[in-house]
Order: C-alpha cells, then sequence, then structure tokens
C-alpha cells in the first residue's frame, strides 16, 4: 500500500514529491496527459525566483522531477481514472490498475478553456491552438497574419512569442485594457508586430469548409459591427479550468470547479490534500504553485503521523 500518491507532476505535485520524499514517505507521482504540467508550454519563466536570466519551463519542470527523484520519489507516465475516497485506504484506478494508499495529494493542474464555438472545435490543431511555444514554430504559421485571443499575462506572452513567426500579431481582446501585468502589457503593446483589436470577439472561425484556418470572423462589443480578420492561425489564451471533474461530487469545490482548501491544504475529506492550479482562482504562479505542494506535503505528513500514534 502507498503512503502518499500525488496526482499531478507540475509545480505543485513536483514540489510535493520533493518534500514527501525527503520525508521518506516514497510518494508515487502519477504524470497524466502532460508531464510537467503547463509550465512546459512556456518558452521562458522569468518569475521563478533563483533564475536572474529565466528559465526555460520544461528544463524547470525536468529539474524539479530530478530533484525529487534523487530522495525517492516514483515519478510514473500513467492516468487517473477513478476514485474511491470513501473507504480507507484509498482506492485509485491508474491505467485500469487499483492502488491503495493513505492519504492523496491532488495537485492536477489546470487546462486550456476553449471559446466554445464549434469552428474552434473543428479547426483544432488545423490552425486553432492553445499553445505558441508547442505550435507557433509551424511552417504554416511562418510570415502570415496570426490571431491571438485574450487579454490576459498568457495572450501577451503568446502574442510577443509569435512575432519571431508572424507577419503581424492580431491581439483580439474583449475589452479596451488588458488584464496582463503591467510589465506584460507595457512589452507587447510596444512591440511594432503586435496589433490590439479591443473591444471584440471572435464569433467563428474560418473556414470550417476549407478544413483549415483563413480568418476570424469578429463583432465588435460596442458597435455591434462585424468584420472578417484574415489569419492563419488563431491562438486562445483566455484563461484556464481546472482538471477536477473526476472529483466533482466528491471533494468539495466552487462553481468553477476549483476545489476549496480548508486550513491549509485540507480537504473535506481527511486524507486528501490538494495543492496548486486546481485549487487556486487568484495567484496561479509557477512559485504559489510550488509553495502549496510544499504546504500539502507537510500537512501530509503530519496526518500520517497523527494515524500512527
Ligand atoms: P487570465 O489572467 O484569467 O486572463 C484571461 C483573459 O482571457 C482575460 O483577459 C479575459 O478577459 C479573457 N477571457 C476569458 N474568457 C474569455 C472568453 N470566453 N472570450 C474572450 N476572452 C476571454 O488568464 P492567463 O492570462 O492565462 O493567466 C493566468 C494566470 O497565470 C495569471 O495569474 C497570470 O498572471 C499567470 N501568468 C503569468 C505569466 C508570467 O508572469 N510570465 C505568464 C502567463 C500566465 P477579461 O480581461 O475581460 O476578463
Amino acid at each position: 500500500m502507498e503512503k502518499v500518491v500525488i496526482i499531478g507532476t507540475g509545480c505543485a505535485g513536483l514540489t510535493a514529491a520533493l518534500y514527501t520524499a525527503r520525508a521518506n514517505l516514497q510518494p508515487l507521482v502519477l504524470s497524466g496527459l502532460q508531464p510537467g504540467g503547463l509550465l512546459t508550454t512556456t518558452h521562458i519563466v522569468e518569475n521563478f525566483p533563483g533564475f536572474p536570466e529565466g528559465v526555460d519551463g520544461y528544463e524547470l519542470m525536468c529539474r524539479m522531477q530530478k530533484q525529487a527523484e534523487r530522495f525517492g520519489a516514483r515519478v510514473k507516465f500513467a492516468t487517473l481514472e477513478a476514485v474511491n475516497l470513501s473507504r480507507r485506504p484509498f482506492v485509485l484506478t491508474v491505467d485500469g490498475e487499483p492502488v491503495e494508499t493513505k492519504t492523496v495529494i491532488i495537485a492536477s493542474g489546470a487546462g486550456h478553456r476553449h471559446l466554445g464555438l464549434e469552428s474552434e472545435n473543428l479547426l483544432e490543431k488545423k490552425g486553432v491552438t492553445y499553445c505558441a511555444t508547442c505550435d507557433g514554430a509551424l511552417s504554416v504559421f511562418r510570415n502570415q497574419p496570426l490571431v491571438v485571443v485574450g487579454g490576459g499575462d498568457t495572450a501577451c506572452e503568446e502574442a510577443t512569442y509569435l512575432t519571431r513567426f508572424a507577419s503581424m500579431v492580431y491581439l483580439v481582446h474583449r475589452r479596451d485594457t488588458l488584464r496582463a501585468s503591467s510589465i506584460m502589457a507595457e512589452r507587447t503593446l510596444a512591440n511594432p508586430k503586435i496589433k490590439p483589436v479591443w473591444d471584440s470577439v471572435v464569433t467563428e472561425v474560418l473556414d470550417v469548409k476549407q478544413d483549415k484556418v483563413t480568418g476570424v470572423r469578429l463583432k465588435h462589443l460596442k458597435t455591434n459591427a462585424e468584420e472578417v480578420l484574415g489569419c492563419a492561425g488563431v491562438f486562445v489564451a483566455i484563461g484556464h479550468v481546472p482538471n477536477t471533474q473526476l472529483f466533482r461530487g466528491i471533494i468539495d469545490m466552487d462553481d468553477g470547479g476549483y476545489i476549496l482548501r480548508k486550513g491549509g491544504s485540507e480537504t473535506n475529506v481527511p486524507g486528501v490534500f490538494v495543492a496548486g492550479d486546481c485549487s487556486d482562482r487568484v495567484y496561479r504562479q509557477a512559485v504559489t504553485a510550488a509553495g502549496l505542494g510544499c504546504a500539502a506535503a507537510i500537512d501530509a505528513e503530519r496526518y500520517l503521523a497523527s494515524l500512527n500514534q
């Protein structure tokens, strides 16, 4: 039987793995479908302390995994399929196999929010994408106009990154000010290859008939005017949705699906702890996720010690 199973290998999961491993708990860490989490898709992380020149997101996550493994964490490329948290020990179904464990740390992170358009779904991977670092360098996007949707830090980061390849990047945002941090917003708006398109939403991605992206239909929210903007790619960067579907009805969460923390990292089920973006609608930074992972590990360790008393 496991003492700790950690669900997720982002900043929260791997920090929890490091701390529980150093506490001799030999954690089993499940990677899910995106080992290293969303940060692996970030080209350069400039705000993780200790890296004055910035660090590639993928490299940072590889280093975190190595550090946790050095102390005995077992990172497994595996997917959690079901949970039974109503009995002790808990039973997790992992790639079809039952895994018994005394504690669970949920650090399942968040996935990309979609616009919710039928044309967006039909053209996903045919010009519609959610990750500039992953797809920006594809030949179909080179020297072409591209659209980034969103007004937060991610949208600014994606737009800036895409200026390396695109002839022009149109940043389509539904308001007339960016939500992004001021340093990112200033940098973005000062870039001559980024043109903001304010107060506008994408109502359709064109052209489903051609089975590739040729443009977007835009609606101006103040005038209701419609226009078509030609582009070869649409990069959607409108935030995230917590990966907590498996725990719905079992673990308490808010309306948005973010797991509710009681006190430190406790959930409503004793022995189940939570950390990172799946429980954080406010900060959502790599360093806060790491901090929450550390807290969850300490709470799990104390809980296990209390079982033995
Ligand atoms: P975010 O801050 O939640 O911003 C999402 C953006 O998408 C907002 O501008 C929002 O518009 C817009 N939006 C949401 N739903 C929409 C819809 N259905 N249609 C059109 N637009 C929509 O998300 P994020 O940019 O991914 O950032 C998430 C967190 O990660 C933040 O805390 C951010 O600071 C952090 N982050 C940091 C860095 C960095 O420091 N290097 C990089 C990336 C992300 P409104 O503004 O109108 O709400």
